[in-house]
């Protein structure tokens, strides 16, 4: 299949392009580089050895994507091109609908013009907000406690009413929950601009000596050892989850369905500092914090669904996760060969 990937230069995007070519798909990549850099094109052709088609544009910009969409004859588009930090969310919330609500509006608008109608969405298990249960199954309430998760239910909202209107549309949205790792090359990863918000990155800052220590926001949580725990899952076991949802778009996807994409293991911070230590053997100094406002105690996914009906399972270990982490990020100990 011929596929569209939005946002395909960004850490999740990359990682899901090498997954796609492997099968055999055609991918093409929008990007505005605004969150990405050029580099992940030549890195993607390394290891695919491919030389996959990157139009550097805007997703807003409707008429570039129906070209885009003409031109490479495209069966299906995977939309992750969105701001996606929570806190900048609240401090801009117009920046974030502009980008993410209208950037999908755009979007939409082109691929009904041009008859596609096949469509993955990237959700985000930040539309659940505070856990009612744990683990958590797709039918949790969805309470987003901020724009950037009001963002992703707004859109998931919209995707329903489409699809509902025209029954020839199919459009699956992958709820994710906590990307980390990297490809085993080491060329492709996840490399913020800034200081990390996120967990894993921050403690590869810490390994590389960017940053001095990491602070442990809040030990005083119900959980195994006091620190927030969440649902780890590697970036290509991410990846593969797509290519399945591909599958089932293809197949036997009703009008208008939602995954949990997790691994269904929640990880504590202190877990998560003790495996990244053993995997790169870097002592990680840290120091315990106050809780970080909005975040809660505890949040992992309930992956049946995701197993049955896509047949997708995440398969592979924290060790995995933080191994590739720092291989990505290490200054001696990157193979960069693909
Ligand atoms: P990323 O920032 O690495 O990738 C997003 C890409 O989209 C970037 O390359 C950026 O340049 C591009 N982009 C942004 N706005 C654009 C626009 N208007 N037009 C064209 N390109 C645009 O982020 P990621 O981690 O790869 O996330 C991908 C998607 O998955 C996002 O929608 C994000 O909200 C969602 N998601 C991410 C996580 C996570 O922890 N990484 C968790 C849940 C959901
Ligand atoms: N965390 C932390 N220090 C940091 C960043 C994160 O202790 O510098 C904790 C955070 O409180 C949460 C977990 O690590 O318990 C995961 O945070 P992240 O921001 O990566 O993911 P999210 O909270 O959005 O699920």
């Amino acid at each position: 299949m011929n596929i569209l990937l939005t946002g395909g230069a960004g850490y999740i995007g990359s990682h899901t392009a090498v997954v796609l070519v492997e099968a055999a798909h055609r991918v093409v990549l929008l990007d505005n580089l605004s969150n990405s850099r050029q580099e992940v094109l030549s890195n993607l052709e390394r290891i695919t050895g491919e030389n996959i088609p990157f139009v550097k544009g805007d997703v807003r910009d409707t008429t570039l994507v129906r070209q885009v969409l003409e031109q490479h004859d495209i069966h299906a588009v995977i939309h992750f091109a969105g701001l996606k930090a929570v806190g900048e969310s609240v401090q801009a919330p117009m920046d974030y609908y502009a980008n993410n609500v209208q950037g999908t509006i755009s979007l939409l608008q082109a691929m009904e013009d041009c008859g596609v109608r096949r469509l993955i969405f990237s959700s985000s298990a930040t539309v659940y907000g505070i856990p009612q249960y744990l683990p958590i199954d797709e039918a949790h309430p969805t309470h987003p406690t901020n724009p950037y998760g009001r963002n992703k239910r707004h859109i998931e909202e919209m995707l329903g009413d489409i699809a509902g209107s025209d029954r020839t549309w199919r459009i699956v949205s992958l709820r994710y929950f906590n990307p980390v790792g990297a490809h085993d090359s080491g060329l492709i990863g996840e490399m913020p601009r800034g200081i990390p918000n996120n967990l894993m990155p921050y403690i590869v800052d810490v390994a590389t000596g960017n940053l001095s220590h990491l602070s442990v926001f809040g030990n005083d949580y119900d959980t195994i050892d006091g620190t927030g725990v969440r649902d780890y899952i590697h970036v290509m076991d991410l990846a593969e989850g797509h290519r399945s949802a591909l599958d089932y778009l293809d197949t036997r996807a009703p009008t208008m369905s939602l995954f949990n994409l997790g691994t269904g293991n929640g990880f504590s911070v202190l877990r998560m500092v003790q495996a990244f230590e053993a995997a790169s053997g870097k002592k990680i100094p840290y120091r315990f914090a106050p809780r970080r406002p909005g975040d809660v105690a505890a949040c992992y996914a309930k992956a049946d669904k995701a197993a049955i009906e896509l047949g997708w399972k995440a398969t592979r270990t924290l060790e995995e996760m933080c191994a590739s982490a720092w291989n990505y990020r290490s200054p001696s100990t990157k193979t960069k060969t693909p």
